[in-house]
C-alpha cells in the first residue's frame, strides 16, 4: 500500500499515519519527524533545517527530495508506505511521481484531511503552548497556514485531479477520522478486486 497523507498542520496526519503504518507493517515516512531527528543529531542537514523551520518556512525541494529519495531506496519501503508531510508543493509531487514511475509503482491514495484554518490555528496554538516548539509559536503558525495555502493546496487539486484524493473530515476525533480512513481504504480494496 503506498499512501500519501496531505493536508495542514495539526490535522492528525501523524496519529493516524502511525497506527496505520504499524497496522499494515509498513513505514511511516514523516518529513518533519526525519529533519527533527537531524537537527537533534547535528548534521549538516539539520542546522539547515533547524534556521529555515524555526521561521515556519519551507525547506527547499531538492534537499527534501534528495531525503525522500534515499528513505524510499530503503528495504522495509519496498512493499509500501505512508508519506506524511511529504509532497507539500508541486516540485516535490512531481519528483515524487518521477521516482514511482522509475520503480514500476503508483500511489494508492492521497487521503486528505481537510480542516478549516480556524480550527487548525486553535490547535496549533494549543500544541504551542504545551510543547513549546519553536515552529508552533504565533507568527510561525500564521506563516505555515500561508506557506500551505500557496504550495500545498495546488497538490491537493493536482490529486484531486487524478481521483486519487479521499477528503477526510479531519476535525472530528482521532476515532471518527480512523473509521473514516478504514472505510475509505476497504473501498479502495473492493475497487481493486472489481
Ligand atoms: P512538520 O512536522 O511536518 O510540520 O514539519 C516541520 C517543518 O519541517 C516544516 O515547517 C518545514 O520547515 C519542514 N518540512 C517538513 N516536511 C517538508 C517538506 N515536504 N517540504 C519542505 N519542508 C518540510
Amino acid at each position: 500500500m503506498r499512501l500519501i497523507f496531505l493536508g495542514p498542520n495539526v490535522a492528525g496526519k501523524g496519529t493516524q499515519a502511525r497506527e496505520l503504518a504499524r497496522e499494515w507493517g509498513v513505514p511511516q515516512i514523516a518529513t518533519g519527524e526525519m529533519l527533527r531527528e537531524a537537527v537533534a543529531a547535528g548534521t549538516p542537514l539539520g542546522r539547515e533545517a533547524k534556521r529555515i523551520r524555526d521561521t515556519g518556512a519551507l525547506v527547499p525541494d531538492d534537499v527534501m527530495v534528495g531525503l525522500i529519495a534515499e528513505r524510499l531506496r530503503q528495504p522495509d519501503a519496498a512493499n509500501g508506505f505512508i508519506l506524511d508531510g511529504f509532497p507539500r508543493t508541486i516540485a516535490q509531487a512531481e519528483a515524487l511521481d518521477e521516482m514511482l514511475g522509475e520503480i514500476g509503482r503508483s500511489l494508492d491514495a492521497v487521503l486528505f484531511f481537510d480542516l478549516a484554518d480556524d480550527v487548525a490555528v486553535e490547535r496549533l496554538r494549543g500544541r504551542g503552548r504545551e510543547e513549546g516548539r519553536e515552529d508552533d509559536m504565533p507568527e510561525a503558525i500564521a506563516r505555515r497556514l500561508e506557506l500551505y495555502h500557496h504550495y500545498t493546496e495546488p497538490v491537493v487539486e493536482r490529486y484531486r485531479a487524478t481521483g486519487k484524493l479521499v477528503p477526510l473530515h479531519a476535525e472530528r476525533s482521532i476515532e471518527q477520522v480512523a473509521n473514516e480512513i478504514d472505510e475509505a481504504l476497504e473501498l479502495l480494496d473492493e475497487e481493486a478486486v472489481a
